[in-house]
């Protein structure tokens, strides 16, 4: 009778962001048991990075930490990170899925204590702050991070340093001989989650990211603002660290635009606007220009728009920018726009210039291993029966709609557990 239970009432969910854990934590206190699948070390998603949502500002870590404790007082829901699904076969009611485990190389006695990372020096890219700087080897992915548990990179296993690591650790944590695993799990219907990755800014070769110094995108402006991120939340140019007097924001780069993305993320004008707020708290003489084509701001939103547009220092230019360029002279970048409403070329000489990349879906570039169909963006479209989409799977979308959907999504989910 265990395994006929397994068959109708389980969901797997893979994707452990905002809609995942939504999903997860719905579908479970339905009464259904849940298994969530994430390949990151850590629960949460791109969420985790950001420092602030709008339109109310408060700190993402509050709404994740809410999703947390509902998981971890719910016997009924099995997570995985560093996860990922390699094979789903079967049909709705009755799947079997294959997942891989890699190996965190520290098990489940890690205090956090941080004792194994004292005395490694190897040091690699900081994924959690955008590669803006770097962590040791030896690694806890952030401050809040869920599970708390520490990470040992690959790049150091079989090194003296995985020993010292090891030797380190008072609690019999530390596991150098951990492998790949492969997890077969039975479940009735599979809920993807998979979420969204910024637009690779480096393919827009008139905005100057990655060969102009102090281009960032807005992924990577949440960072620097955080507390916990590269510069301890000052926001400096990350180049050499100097002051930022002027902002300029590139609204709908690679958006909207057939050469590259040719949809609207919905969400990069109001994280522009909510950028601009970190700008003015901080450095409220800096001057902040935003370029635009559209403000897309609607429904509760436009309010935000339109406080943060009032704002002191803050100026907005309706025209698309043509060119981002270094001024060697200055050591500043020169933003060069077209302005719609005065009819002349626009030209703003700037410290720090944020590209408001939108949201590619992660499916995109990694194919679901199921029958599932794609629309042209790489967004789930069509669903097959027992196998479902949520959130940014599906499209952009804000944290509260991701939220929606991904209830949504547990409804159906539910629904494949009981039809047989
Ligand atoms: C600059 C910026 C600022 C933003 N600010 C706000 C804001 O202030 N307020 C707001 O409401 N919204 C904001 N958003 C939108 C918000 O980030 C999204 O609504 C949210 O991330 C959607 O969550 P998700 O779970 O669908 O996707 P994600 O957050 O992308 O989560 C997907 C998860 O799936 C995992 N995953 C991916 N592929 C696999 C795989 N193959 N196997 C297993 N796991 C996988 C990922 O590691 C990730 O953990 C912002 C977006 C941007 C670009």
């Amino acid at each position: 009778m265990a395994d006929e239970k397994a068959l109708t009432e389980s969901i797997l969910v893979v994707g452990g962001g905002i809609s995942g854990l939504t999903t997860a934590v719905e579908a479970a206190e339905a009464g259904r048991d849940v298994f969530i699948v994430e390949k990151r070390p850590y629960f949460g998603g791109r969420v985790a990075q950001l420092n602030q949502y709008f339109p109310k500002l408060c700190p993402p870590s509050c709404g994740l930490e809410i999703n947390f404790r509902r998981i971890r007082q719910n016997p009924r829901i099995k997570t995985f990170t560093m996860a990922e699904v390699e094979n789903v076969s079967g049909e709705e009611g009755n799947f079997d899925v294959t997942i891989k485990l890699n190996p965190r190389y520290v098990n489940e006695n890690c205090t956090a204590c941080g004792e194994c990372a004292a005395g490694v020096t190897t040091e690699i890219p900081n994924e959690y702050n955008y590669n803006m700087d770097k962590i040791k080897a030896v690694y806890l992915p952030h401050d809040m991070a869920y599970p708390m548990r520490y990470v040992i990179a690959p790049e150091i296993i079989g090194t003296e340093e995985a020993t010292k690591a090891k030797e380190a650790c008072q609690y019999d944590a530390v596991d150098l001989e951990m492998q790949p695993e492969s997890v077969t799990l039975k479940v009735a219907s599979v809920v993807w989650a998979t979420g969204w990755n910024p637009y690779d800014a480096s393919k827009i070769e008139n905005l100057g990211f990655g060969t102009v110094p102090n281009v960032i995108t807005n992924v990577m402006m949440e960072r620097l603002a955080a507390f916990d991120g590269p510069t301890d939340g000052k926001i400096v140019r990350p180049a050499d660290g100097k002051p930022v007097e002027s902002v300029a924001f590139v609204q709908c780069a690679g958006s909207r635009d057939e050469n590259y993305m040719d949809f609207c993320s919905h969400i990069c004008c109001l994280a522009s606007l909510k950028q601009t707020t970190y700008v003015r708290e901080q450095l409220p003489d800096a001057k902040v220009t935003i370029f635009y084509i559209d403000i897309r701001a609607l429904g509760k939103y436009e309010e935000f728009y339109t406080k943060v547009a009032a704002e002191e220092n803050v100026t907005l230019i309706k025209g698309k920018v043509a060119k981002v360029e270094a001024d060697p002279a200055s050591g500043q970048i020169v933003v060069e726009a077209e302005d719609i409403y005065s009819g002349s070329k626009s030209q703003a000489k700037v410290d720090l210039v944020v590209l408001a990349t939108g949201m590619e879906p992660s499916t995109a570039t990694v194919r679901v291993p199921a029958d599932v169909s794609y629309d042209e963006s790489g967004f789930v479209i069509s669903e097959k029966p027992g196998i479902y989409a949520a959130g940014c799977a599906r499209r952009p979308l804000d944290v509260a709609t991701s939220n929606r959907d991904a209830t949504a999504a547990a409804l159906k989910a539910i629904q494949s557990t009981v039809r047989r």
